[in-house]
This record gives C-alpha cells, sequence and structure tokens, in this order.
C-alpha cells in the first residue's frame, strides 16, 4: 500500500476562515473552530487507480482502512489507524434488495441502533489515541436531549483513556434512551439534571470555558460536527455500492436532518465513488429545498414531524456542503435533487412497503422510501440506495400507528437495554454545582 503523498500530515481549516490552519488533534479534540465554521480537511483525498481498481473485492473493514489511511495516514501510523477502524466497524451494512429499483443500506446495526454509531466510534477511538499522552486524559462532555447521548455513551465505553459524563434533562427522555444513557458504567457517568436540554448546553458551555476546571483536565464535547464523525460515514456510501451488480451507478437516498450523512455521501463521490445523483429526502425541516430551487438560503426554526432525527431547521452541516460544492449553486444542483415528505406519507409508507414487501421502514427510512419514489417517477432506469438510518424498533410509537400495536420486531440487543437498572445521579441546573462535582469527580 502506497499514498507516499499522505505521508504529510493533513491540516484542517475552518468553513469561515480558509487561512486557519490547524493541526488534526486540535480539530477533532476543539470539534468546532472559534470563528464557528466547521472544520474541512485543507485538500479532499482522492482514492488512487489502485484502489478504484481492487474497491470490489474489499471487505468493509478494509475499505474503511484504506479510506481512513487518505485522511489520517500522515498522522496516524498505519497500524493504529487500522486497528481503531476496525474496531469502530464491529458490525456490518447490509445492502437489502427490497426490490432492484429501491435497495435499502441497513445501518443500524451497531450497538445503538443508528448509523451516528458509525461516526461516533470511530471519532471515540480517534480521541483517545490523540489524547493518549495528555496528563489526566480527556473527559468528554455531552448534554443530549435522547439519542446522541446514547451513541456518544456507547462509542466511548471502554475506550482507555476517557472519562465520559453525559448530561441529560431530567423527565425528558423517553424511557429506553435514558436507559441506553445510564445503563453502561465503567468510564461512564450519566448524570440527571433538574432542568432542561438547554440547561444542560448551558451547563457543559461553561465547564469548557472555566478555567478552573480547565487547568486540571483536557476537557472536549465530542460535537455532532466533529469532523472524525464524516470520515467513517464515507466507509458505508462505497461499501454499499460494492454490493450492486457491476458497472450500476447508484443513486443515494439520504434522509436528512443536519446534512452530516449527505455531506459524507457526496466526500465519498468527491474520492473517485461513481454516484448517478444523491437525493436529500427531507420531512417538513426542508431549508435546503427552497435553495436548491433557487431562493436564497434561510434556516428557520424547527418544527417538530414522526421523523424526528432529522427535525432541525438550521443545519449545520450545509457550510460544509457549499465548501465542498466550491461555493457554487449550480455545481451543488448538478449533484443534489431534494424532496419533502410529509407525516402522512411517511406513515403511509410504512404501512405499504410492510404490505407490499414484507419490509418494514422506521420513519427516517419512510421519508427516504417516499424520496426514491418520486425520483423514479422521473428517472425509471435507476437504482437507488436509500440509506435506513435507524431501526424501527427504536420509534414504537410511530410504528405502531402506522402498522397497528405489537408489530415491529424488537432485536434481542434493545430488549437487553430495557431490562437494564438505570444508574444515574442527579444535578441540579446550577453552574456551579455542576463545575463543583466535575472539579472532585470527574
Ligand atoms: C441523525 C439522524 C438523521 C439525520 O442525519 P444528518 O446527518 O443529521 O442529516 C437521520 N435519521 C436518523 C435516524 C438520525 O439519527
Amino acid at each position: 500500500m502506497s499514498f507516499p503523498e499522505l505521508r504529510i500530515p493533513m491540516r484542517y481549516l475552518s468553513t469561515n476562515d480558509p487561512s486557519r490552519r490547524v493541526s488534526l488533534k486540535e480539530a477533532v479534540l476543539d470539534s468546532l473552530p472559534p470563528d464557528h465554521g466547521l472544520y474541512l480537511p485543507e485538500r479532499l483525498p482522492v482514492l488512487d487507480a489502485a484502489f478504484w481498481r481492487d474497491w470490489r473485492g474489499m471487505s468493509f473493514e478494509e475499505t474503511g482502512v484504506r479510506v481512513a489511511g487518505a485522511f489520517f495516514g500522515g498522522e496516524v501510523p498505519e497500524e493504529t489507524l487500522a486497528a481503531l477502524t476496525r474496531e469502530a466497524l464491529s458490525f456490518d451494512a447490509p445492502l437489502v434488495p427490497v426490490t432492484a429499483r429501491q435497495q435499502v443500506l441497513e445501518l443500524f446495526h451497531g450497538p445503538t441502533l443508528a448509523f451516528k454509531d458509525f461516526g461516533a466510534r470511530f471519532m471515540a477511538r480517534l480521541m483517545g489515541w490523540l489524547a493518549r499522552d495528555d496528563e489526566g486524559g480527556l473527559t468528554v462532555l455531552v448534554a443530549t436531549s435522547g439519542d446522541t447521548g446514547g451513541a456518544v455513551a456507547h462509542a466511548f465505553h471502554g475506550v482507555p483513556g476517557i472519562r465520559v459524563v453525559i448530561l441529560y434533562p431530567s423527565g425528558k427522555v423517553s424511557g429506553l434512551q435514558e436507559k441506553q444513557l445510564t445503563a453502561l458504567g465503567g468510564n461512564i457517568s450519566a448524570l440527571e439534571v433538574d432542568g432542561t436540554f438547554d440547561d444542560c448546553q448551558r451547563l457543559v458551555k461553561a465547564a469548557l470555558l472555566d478555567p478552573g476546571v480547565t487547568a486540571c483536565r483536557r476537557l472536549t464535547s465530542a460535537n455532532s460536527i466533529n469532523i472524525a464523525r464524516l470520515v467513517p460515514q464515507t466507509f458505508y456510501y462505497i461499501h454499499g455500492s460494492r454490493q450492486l451488480a457491476e458497472g450500476v451507478e447508484p443513486v443515494f437516498v439520504v434522509p436528512s436532518g443536519n446534512l452530516g450523512n449527505l455531506t459524507a455521501g457526496l466526500l465519498a463521490e468527491r474520492m473517485g465513488l461513481r454516484v448517478r445523483h444523491f437525493v436529500a429526502a427531507l420531512n417538513r425541516n426542508d431549508a435546503i429545498g427552497p435553495y436548491l430551487a433557487g431562493a436564497p438560503y434561510q434556516p428557520r426554526p424547527s418544527v417538530p414531524t414522526l421523523s424526528n432525527a432529522m427535525d432541525v431547521g438550521a443545519p449545520s452541516n450545509f457550510a460544509r456542503l457549499l465548501a465542498i460544492c466550491g461555493h457554487d449553486h449550480r455545481a451543488m444542483v448538478s449533484r443534489l435533487r431534494a424532496f419533502t415528505v410529509s407525516d402522512g406519507e411517511t406513515l403511509a409508507t410504512i404501512r405499504e412497503v410492510a404490505a407490499s414487501h414484507g419490509y418494514q421502514l422506521d420513519p427516517h427510512g419512510a421519508v427516504g422510501w417516499h424520496a426514491a419514489t418520486r425520483w423514479l417517477r422521473d428517472h425509471p432506469d435507476s437504482t437507488t440506495i436509500i440509506l435506513e438510518t435507524a431501526h424501527p424498533a427504536k420509534f414504537p410509537e410511530v410504528m405502531d400507528r402506522a402498522l397497528g400495536p405489537g408489530q415491529v420486531l424488537v432485536p434481542e440487543r434493545l430488549a437487553r437495554v430495557a431490562a437494564e437498572p438505570k444508574v444515574a445521579q442527579p444535578m441540579s441546573s446550577a453552574t456551579p454545582d455542576f463545575l463543583a462535582w466535575l472539579k472532585v469527580t470527574a
């Protein structure tokens, strides 16, 4: 394997200020540049001809190792990178040909049954390695309103040198989500905050800025827009394509909220993956739709829908998407189409696909399926790959509404979590209480 030019450490720049360049360690451990842009690698890597000659014969792990090498090979030793990539990819992403034209890439086989496991597990291991020599190790603070916290907690569980503190609003996350946050133990502490999600976020911010706390330990927030979460999401675009018949260029249909998954798809294309087109499948929170149709980009307050992980009114990865498209509206339009799907259509799609094909889609995947159907009306010869971003059992209320009570099969690992005891520590929403606790315990 030789990528000689990639042995040079890659620098990362902010989408708001390309003249500011930082190391991988700074980009990953700080998550966000101080100018509130987002980090992107200074060069978008292209995989070489040797990779694209052999890629169809590669395993998921091998694909991941090679792609990770293209981004991080200048900084992380080859064996280390291979080991952490293999650990992060400990479950598969199978492509299910529900129909020949609508194939479903199942991204929910990880510990928290959603695609965010890929990014979070990779980021956790990379952070552990980057902070390996830091005194006192690394403490990761996460404020969560539900899902993200579970993915992050599982991702960091057992990673040496890292301590995780999760703050969640008491009584405001679902019972199952609470179990996913609190049942791990070990290096994961859950704090049940007497307040709202905004209080949790305020406490995290206060700690990150407090000189008294930061003097004694390195803190990070493992934010969802961390560059280390984006790169592993490119692996499954390549792996999904590989599972189609040779020569078929897929249309990727991506249920989207913060636009991270879509950004990863465009990165995979820049690396050399042949993609016919991308489709952004959106619920009513569809800020990018009018933009693609020619209107100025206008973020909006989010509105609640049945596909709630996509209820994002001001998607943060829009800045990365723009940068990857060279800040050129036409370039983005030439690669990307958007469809907006209503809650009624989401429910009807879950019902129809279960009845016609015996396949259960979750609400987010159903938005994707419906968008794919609309794309296929104009392009009937396309093969679509719909990203199924979560397991339907994570959304029992919506599934019961669509299919009738008790129709969804609950995977064993989810049932097991539900039976675990909750271990959380109560915490007030007053900043001094939290800071005092951190100094003593974390
Ligand atoms: C986070 C999430 C999405 C949205 O992904 P983005 O990368 O934010 O666009 C879609 N579906 C599920 C289940 C999610 O958890």
